[in-house]
């Protein structure tokens, strides 16, 4: 069952309806990724209006909008901005290094950010009332680096709009009300051009004038390396970059954002073929200007460049608190296992619960795009290492061939690209191990863009005197690899071997591993299997501890059939649902003109509920507002239409409910 209960047109006409924005439809993007204009070379791809004239076609018309979504059922959803909506957005273009704590300046506060904003592809947009009597215009980087204002004659692409990127638009915090749009923004935006640059003596002289306030200038970031100096010529490429570092020499010579900005303009026209654009030009001398014009503590970063590409091996950064606070992380990709890059996950299990079987099953799914639940939920395929240092190849190949023949050809075409195995095997005449090898391994993750690393199992990778010593683990495994995860940017899922006995591990929670304790506290997720496929036995797995994706500990049975895969059995409820949640998710598919009737609903659920309480179930629903009465004793789900949008707006895949599924 895969339900998507809200249309994009539900969508579009609830904005009018909930919050009386105009909206219009736009280009989406295809199932084959490509913008559905079909140009090869679009240049804003799911981004630009369907109708001839744009932003000006906006409507709050019902009958024109369900008009345009019954004609283009997946068009994505334009919002316009300005008086008309009311509304101004700002977007926040982290992927090219805007950092919105730029935007603190002045008198602005911290509730800017508490405003409902929208996760895009490459940032965030954050909505704010459209301040009375006022012109704000559409204007890019005033405010800050890659922050661009949409004001009158504008618009956004909304929630649940597809991203190039192939993610979908999506709210945050939408629950919030809309945050004045401060003053000190205004003028900034109606100061002359060149806005951000100011040239008074007292930005010169110590470089705190009225832009320099605008960073923290009290708080001293080191400067780019020495020795950077302005070359004769500088290519396409490298523009961006060696302007940033001399910018940022400059700067740590207690030159003001203006002066930089005029230095910057003139080397640009001498040495850049072709020369950048003023805007951003702008943005160098913006974001090198924030900074205090500081002795350097440290030479090895570039903080300042905002096109460095991330740099996974210098991440640690000191924050102002007010800055901390501002500053917008990236949310976390869950990859699988429910963790997500730099995290570590391990499973544990004794001999012949079949974790190896597991791992391979997982594995290839994730490399191939193919859902494996609860483990991984086919979000994309992951790009997967699996380092098998237990089995020979010819061993693991002909368990992974066998596993091989239930994959489609698109999927197949995956994993061939994304999963590479290494199998047991010397390296310079000694076994190849990871703490041995760390720099080959290391490599070879980097090289290949490896996201996700499965180690089959602990104790095999290192070589390891005693495995219960917390302080040998920690010295020999925990510090190396973190130190991996975090210079390749990836994930690690280890397998672990019990060594107590079966009825000791029941109820044994994360400590039921064998060996050191160190490692069930690094890792993020911990996941215990009991059983015995060899007796043909079915599998117990029981996630005992699950930080980072915030969801809640499970139990499930599964059977290691003959294709060589694990398949659900039954799903084994931590808690019991009341009949209130039970109902509540089974009407979610009852949509009207589809009705039920109290009585039939008992019939239902007479299994598990007293009748008694699933009258008063249904009574509390219908009074919570999740059920609806057409007609008398009929009942339907309401609509999730105005609790949803445009807060609460999940993926479709949110609705599918495979708790409650049994294969
Ligand atoms: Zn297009």
């Amino acid at each position: 069952m895969n339900t998507q209960v809200l249309t994009n047109l539900d969508f579009a006409l609830n904005y009018v309806s909930e919050w009386g924005w105009a909206v219009m439809p736009l280009h989406s993007i295809g199932s084959d990724a490509k913008c559905t204009c079909g140009k090869v070379d679009c240049p804003s791809p799911g981004k630009h209006p369907l109708t001839k004239n744009g932003s000006l076609d906006a409507s709050k018309d019902f009958a024109q909008i369900e008009a345009w979504f019954k004609q283009w059922p997946e068009a994505n959803i334009g919002i316009a901005t300005g008086p008309g909506s009311g509304i101004v957005v700002l977007d926040v273009d982290m992927a090219k290094g805007a950092h919105s704590s730029s935007l603190i300046f002045g008198d602005v506060d911290l509730t800017i950010f508490t405003t409902p904003k929208v996760k895009t592809g490459a940032g965030l947009h954050f909505y704010y009332k459209y301040p009375a009597g006022i012109d704000i215009k559409n204007s890019a980087s005033r405010l800050g680096p890659f922050i661009d204002v949409r004001g009158d004659g504008g618009y956004v692409v909304a929630p649940p709009s597809i991203h190039a990127s192939g993610k979908r638009y999506e709210f945050q915090n939408s629950h919030s009300e809309l945050a004045e749009f401060p003053k000190d923004w205004i003028d900034k935006l109606q100061a002359q051009a060149p806005p951000p640059v100011s040239t008074t003596a007292n930005g010169a002289s110590n470089g705190t004038g009225p832009v320099a306030a605008a960073g923290p200038a009290s708080f001293v970031v080191p400067p780019p390396p020495p020795g950077v100096v302005m070359p004769d010529a500088i290519s396409q490429g490298s523009r961006n970059q060696t302007l940033t570092s001399v910018a940022g020499r400059l700067r740590h010579g207690g030159l003001s954002e203006g002066a930089i900005y005029a230095a910057l303009n003139i080397e640009n026209q001498r040495v850049c073929t072709p020369p950048l654009g003023d805007d951003e030009i702008r943005h160098i001398a913006f974001s090198v200007g924030r900074y205090a014009p500081q002795t350097p503590i440290d030479p090895a970063a570039d903080p300042l460049d905002p096109n460095a590409p991330p740099d996974h091996e210098n991440t640690l950064r000191p924050y102002l608190f007010r800055d901390f606070m501002a500053q917008v992380f990236e949310e976390k990709e869950i990859l699988g296992f429910h963790i997500g890059k730099r995290d570590i996950a391990i499973i544990q299990a004794a001999t012949n619960a079949g974790k190896t079987t597991l791992l391979r099953n997982i594995g290839m799914c994730m490399a191939a795009g193919r859902p494996f639940e609860p483990f991984y939920e086919g979000m994309r395929p992951v790009k997967i290492a699996y380092f098998d240092f237990e089995n020979d190849a010819q061993d693991v190949q002909r368990d992974l061939g066998q596993m091989f023949t239930v994959f489609t050809p698109g999927e197949v075409r995956e994993l061939e690209e994304n999963y590479i195995v290494i199998p047991k095997g010397l390296m310079g005449g000694e076994l190849f191990q990871f703490n041995t090898h760390e720099k080959w391994a290391n490599e070879l993750i980097e090289k290949n863009g490896v996201e996700f690393i499965i180690v089959d199992n602990v104790s095999a990778a290192y070589d390891l005197n005693d495995e219960n010593s917390n302080a040998e683990v920690t010295k020999k495994v925990i510090k190396p690899l973190l130190k991996m995860a975090y210079t390749g940017n990836c994930a690690f899922l280890f397998a672990h071997h019990y060594g107590k006995k079966k009825n000791e591990l029941e109820h044994a929670g994360v400590h039921a591993g064998r060996g050191a304790s160190a490692l069930q506290a690094l890792s993020r997720t911990v996941i215990n299997m009991f059983g015995d496929v060899s007796k043909g036995e079915p599998v117990t797995v029981e996630c005992a501890k699950r930080k980072t994706d915030g969801g809640q500990n499970y139990t499930r049975v599964f059977k290691l059939e003959a294709d060589r895969w694990f398949h659900a059995t039954h799903y084994v409820q931590a808690e019991k649902l009341t009949a209130y949640k039970t109902i509540r998710r089974h009407m979610v598919t009852v949509q009207y003109p589809e009705t039920v009737t109290k009585a039939d609903l008992i019939t239902l659920f007479e299994a598990e509920f007293k009748e008694d309480a699933i009258k008063k179930a249904v009574d509390e629903l219908f009074k919570d507002g999740f059920l609806e009465k057409p007609s008398h004793g009929q009942y339907c789900g309401a609509k999730p239409k105005a609790a949803a949008v445009p807060g609460d707006m999940p993926p479709a895949r949110n609705y599918v409910d495979t708790d409650e599924k049994e294969d």
